[in-house]
């Protein structure tokens, strides 16, 4: 019996996803509340299946080979259709996947060919005393919180937002890597042509990879996000923005802080115009220090503040903006 967590990497790049990484946090957890293995699996890369055995987080990783498919093609039925194979073989009780756009794609895929339940997009798992894993899920708009469990069916998976965990640290001397080649039925009707890589200029100012971040609310002008962005860029930090300013798209929802976008866990965030919605805040996580600026100084954000500034935000900006970028 085993516990299982499918690693999600950029075909491209050959790199696991980050959050790939901190799921196994999550996976080693709720392995050990059940006494069972854990073990990683990902499809089709000899590279990736090598990087994740290098770092030692995992004792063992079944990298699925493909026949007929290049390494880095990513063909979403075919992952679905060679993790179903490999499920069929074995006895997993839990199947994890971190909630990323493509395994968004893929689990509920895999759910439906075998049968079984599938709780998506979690904010946390625990075991409970019947050795239950309960998935919890804000509902409602915050309102709620689901405690969600899938009652006689295995494998139990579930879509997990693992971002604002940490790296886990190695835990194993060795880890063993296992290639395991499966056939898969539809595999000869697909034509690969070829595959490329988007370049994302905001990579590096993206929330979940930094330690201080600035959070940009609706009381920030255009312009002001604009230079947030580029101070960010200089200085190194991450940025992070309110539903309505990605609803405006004046961000993307790579940005979008909260219950419907990403949960981090910065040492500082800096709220800049925000006015501290439950739905914003339930992705600000553990913070040591939350330095606000509103010009209203009753706004819900003050009772998450450690430093609360009632001044204009986007005077501030500029102010900044002239330091920082000149
Ligand atoms: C189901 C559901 C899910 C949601 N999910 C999310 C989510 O994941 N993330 C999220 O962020 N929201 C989410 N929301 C929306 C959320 O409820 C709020 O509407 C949103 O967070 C508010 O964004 P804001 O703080 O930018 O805007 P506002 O609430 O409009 O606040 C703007 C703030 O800026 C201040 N201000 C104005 N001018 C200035 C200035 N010049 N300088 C300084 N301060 C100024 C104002 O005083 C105000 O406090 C969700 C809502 C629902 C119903």
């Amino acid at each position: 019996m085993s516990v299982l967590v499918y690693i999600d990497y950029v075909p491209a790049t050959r790199q696991p996803r980050q959050e790939s990484i901190t799921i196994v946090d999550v996976a080693r957890e709720i392995a050990s509340k059940l006494g069972t293995d854990v073990e990683g699996v990902l499809v089709n890369s000899v590279v990736v299946a090598t990087k994740m055995r290098d770092m030692k987080i995992l004792p063992r990783i079944y990298n699925i080979r493909l026949k007929n498919v290049p390494e880095g093609t990513y063909i979403p039925t075919l992952f679905g259709d060679a993790l179903v194979e490999f499920c069929k073989k074995r006895n997993i009780e839990v199947l994890l996947f971190p909630a990323t756009q493509r395994c968004r794609e893929i689990a509920p895929y895999v759910a439906a060919k075998l049968d079984t339940g599938l709780v998506a997009d979690v904010a946390e798992l625990y075991v409970d005393e019947r050795k239950e894993v309960i998935a919890v899920k804000p509902s409602f708009g915050e309102n709620i919180l689901a405690h969600i469990y899938i009652p006689d069916r295995k494998p139990k998976m579930f879509t997990v937002r693992a971002s604002a965990r940490k790296t886990p640290p190695p835990q194993y001397e060795q880890c063993e890597l296992v290639h395991e080649e499966v056939s898969v039925p539809d595999s000869g009707k697909i034509e690969y042509v070829k595959s490329g890589q988007v370049y994302d200029p905001d990579i590096d100012i993206l929330p979940e990879r930094h330690d201080i971040v600035i959070g940009v609310g609706a009381g920030l002008s255009k312009e002001s996000i604009d230079l947030i962005k580029a101070i960010a860029k200089k200085l190194g930090i991450g940025v992070g923005a309110t539903k309505k300013i990605t609803d405006k798209g004046i961000l993307s929802t790579k940005f979008l802080i909260g219950e419907s976008g990403k949960i981090i866990r910065p040492r500082i965030y800096v709220a800049l115009g925000i006015s501290g919605a439950p739905q914003h805040m339930t992705g600000v996580k553990d913070y040591e220090m939350l330095i606000a600026v509103n010009v209203d100084d009753r706004a819900p954000i003050l009772n998450y503040s450690t430093h609360f500034y009632k001044s204009d935000a986007n005077e501030l900006v500029r102010k900044i903006a002239e330091l920082v970028l000149r």
